[in-house]
Formats: structure tokens, sequence, C-alpha cells
């Protein structure tokens, strides 16, 4: 019978004795620099509503600058009544027509930055992409996708991203800045947060179990959440201790992953109900999107249904142009790149406290679901529009898509819509998304 493995902890290496504080982090996390004007993407051209905090408001306000003085004041413009102000979405910076931050100087760089230095700038121009979260008392820094510099660093990292703990980023830590925080309400006792961890721990080892395919990790994960989610909504739970039967029944599992994609092939496939799902609200994406983003939609789109996208949800060839673009062109790019979607599901469970924020386990799960079904498949529509894969490729599309998604989350609801059941939502009736070919 086969070993039993056990997922370790959720943080690679162990804190040293030290009196300074430490923080958790990804190994990717130390290597990102901002590239500025060489990027190809740049945050200051995304057309983003960029919130600013109110220190950093009333600093531009008594700006004594010659030039960005009435610059701030004209284009620094306080939080309407109707939107939510906060300490930290007091004011934003209104963008100009073509969607470019009015700072942005010919050069790609900041006006702001390089006349009054980095310390002028706002907490969300200062700390973007990073993301900086509580979880309980624990520190955690880690980079967002939606900036092609921090992509290339999380997704083009072959060997399984680990976690280490090492001295707070400083100049993260300055600004007393916090994305996400757990908890935002409720469980506040450290014991039942290093609880929490645990699961954590147990969803990044499943994610990270390469014994396993992408997918059948993921309808792993799900029954974990499901089985979790179940104990935690029970009428009589009173303390997260009552999760450790459901942690340790699945470390058990990892001793027989040929069981678990026995399990994962027997949930049946419906390729063209998912193709016609993700294909159908493609023509909407194509109508918002940005230069980058559109041109992987309209690689995707005539890779699979050919250059009109009028014909997008009706089927046509669509299932022989996937099956060709899947075998001859696709696969042969990810039987030795696999690690770059299991280190897209990765950062997201890190970075956006998965599943302890933003909705409940049910919705979370979906999300992440149908995100990477549509990264999939735009993904296999490139590989046939190519004939081929390159690394450029993939991040741009994952990247542009991130970036594209990150304010507006409306295509869920129709996915939701469209494949779950509204009578009895569950776990296991979007797993059927999962399957590939
Ligand atoms: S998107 Fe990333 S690399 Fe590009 S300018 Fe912004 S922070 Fe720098």
């Amino acid at each position: 019978m086969a070993k039993k493995r056990r997922p370790k902890s959720i943080v690679k290496s162990k804190p040293k004795m030290t009196a300074r504080p430490q923080a958790v982090f990804p190994d990717y996390y130390p290597k990102f620099r901002c590239i500025g004007s060489e990027c190809e993407d740049s945050c200051c051209i995304a057309g983003w509503k960029i919130p600013i905090d109110r220190v950093t408001w009333l600093r531009y306000q008594a700006c004594q600058h010659e030039t960005l003085a009435p610059l701030l004041r004209s284009h620094v413009i306080l939080g309407k009544e109707n939107s939510p102000q906060s300490e930290q979405t007091y004011a934003y910076i209104k963008m100009q027509a073509d969607l470019r931050c009015p700072f942005l100087q010919p050069d790609m760089l900041c006006m702001i930055q390089k006349e009054l230095g980095s310390e002028a700038l706002s907490d969300t121009c200062a700390t973007y992409p990073r993301f900086h979260n509580l979880f309980g008392a624990q520190h955690e820094y880690s980079l967002g996708i939606s900036c092609p510099e921090a992509a290339r660093q999380v997704l083009l990292h072959p060997e399984p991203i680990g976690l280490i703990m090492a001295a707070p980023d400083a100049d993260l830590g300055a600004r007393d800045f916090i994305n996400f925080r757990v908890p935002q309400i409720g469980i506040s006792d450290p014991d039942q947060i290093s609880i929490m961890n645990d699961l954590r721990s147990l969803m990044l080892y499943i994610l990270q179990f390469r014994e396993l395919t992408l997918g059948a990790r993921m309808m792993l994960l799900g029954n974990l959440l499901d089985e979790v989610d179940r104990v935690i909504s029970d009428p009589g739970f009173k303390n997260i201790a009552e999760i450790f039967p459901v942690l340790s029944s699945f470390t058990t599992l990892f001793a027989e992953p040929s069981f678990i994609e026995t399990q994962f092939e027997q949930i049946p496939i419906d390729l063209p109900r998912k193709l016609l799902a993700i294909t159908a609200f493609l023509a909407e994406f194509l109508h918002h999107a940005d230069p980058r983003f559109a041109e992987c939609l309209n690689a995707g789109v005539n890779g699979l249904v050919g250059n009109e996208a009028s014909r997008l949800g009706v089927g046509a060839d669509l299932l022989a142009r996937y099956h060709n673009a899947y075998d001859s062109y696709y696969l042969p790019y990810f039987r030795d790149k696999g690690y770059i979607l299991e280190n897209y599901l990765v950062n997201d469970v890190f970075s956006q406290l998965f599943p302890f924020i933003h909705g409940s386990f049910l919705d979370l799960y979906r999300k992440m679901v149908f995100n990477l079904s549509i990264i999939q498949v735009f993904m296999v529509g490139m590989a046939g529009h190519y004939q081929g894969l390159t690394d450029m490729r993939v991040v741009q599309l994952i990247q542009s898509f991130a970036r594209r998604t990150a304010h507006d989350s409306s295509y869920l609801g129709k996915l939701t819509e469209a494949v779950a059941s509204k009578e009895a939502p569950s776990f296991a009736e979007v797993m059927w998304m999962l399957k590939e070919r």
C-alpha cells in the first residue's frame, strides 16, 4: 500500500527565533519589480477608478508645487455621495477620455512620483499590484496578476509556489494599508484562526498535488469545501475545531491518487454545453475589451468558430475545431506547462484569502471553476488560431482576463444562471465544467 502523505504547514520555512515581526509571502514575491516605462499594459492606462486615501487627498490639497498643484486639485476628485467613501476610498483620480491617468507623462513615468517622490503616492498607487492581507494576526503579501510583470512572476514558476516567512515588506508595512483581512467580523480566537489556516494549507496542498490532473484536484477541493461548509452551516455548529475530522479524512486520500482520478473520470463530460455556456457571452466581453484583451478574445473566437464573432453560440463545427485545437496545439504546450494554471489557482487562493471573504464557499468555488474553464476554453481557441501557444500569449490572456474581470463580475452571474440549479445549488453540479476533453 502506498505511504500516506500529509499536507505540510502552509509555510515552508519556519520562522527564526527573533523578536522582529514576521510576515508570510510566496517565494516569487521578492522578485517583483515594476518595469515602468517598459510595461506592455501599464496600470496607469487601464481606465480604472483609482481610489485615493484621505491622508493623501489632504496632502494633495496642501501641495504648493507650481505645475502639480493645479492638476492635483482638478483631477483628484472627492468621492460622490452615492458611492461608498471611507478612509481608503475618500477621493479618486479622474481619468482622461483616453483612459490614461492624467499624471502619466509621455515617458510613461508618473509625474507625482517624479516631482514629489514615491512617498507622495496614494496607498493604491504605491502598493499595486501587491496585496497586503491580514489573516488573524499574520501579515501576508502577494501579487495580483492583473499586472503583466506580476503575472510572469506568478505563472511562469515551474516549481510549486512555496510560502516563506520573513521580515515584513518595509514599503507596505510603513503604509499600514490592508487589502483584505480575516476575520472581517466573527471569529478572532487565535486557535480558531489557526484551524482556518490548516484548511488553507490543505487546499494549497490539494492544488499542488501533481500526481493528479488539475481537474481532479479542483474536484477534490470542491468536495473538501462542500464537507466543511456542511459542518459550519449546521445549526449546532459552535467551534471551527469541528472541521478537524473533515481535514483528517481528506489527508488520507493522497495515498490513493488513482482512486481520486477514477472519481473524476466518472463525472460526465458535456463539452457542447460547456462551449455554448462560455462562448454565449464572449461577444459581450468583446464590446468592453481593451486592445490587449481583445487580441486574445479575437484569436480565441477565431480558433473556435472562424472569423465571425456573430456565429458565437450556435454550435456549427465548434466541437470539431475545439477538439482539433486541443489535441494538436493546446495539449502539446500544456503537457509540460501544467504549473501555469496550478500557479494561477494557488495565487488566487492565497492572495484572496479564499474562501473566507467575498462570498459563500459555494459562490467562490463556482467562480474559481468558471474562471478556470473560461481561461482554458479561450486558450484552446487561441492555440488553434496561432497553431500553438507560447508563454507570452498565455500570460497575455490570463493577465488581461484578470484585468478585465477585476472590477466586473457580472459574467459570473450569467454563467451561474446558465449552469447552476436554483432549487438545489451544490458544489458537485459545476464540476462537469472542469472536464476538458
Ligand atoms: S502594470 Fe505592473 S509593471 Fe506595469 S506599470 Fe503597473 S505595476 Fe508596473
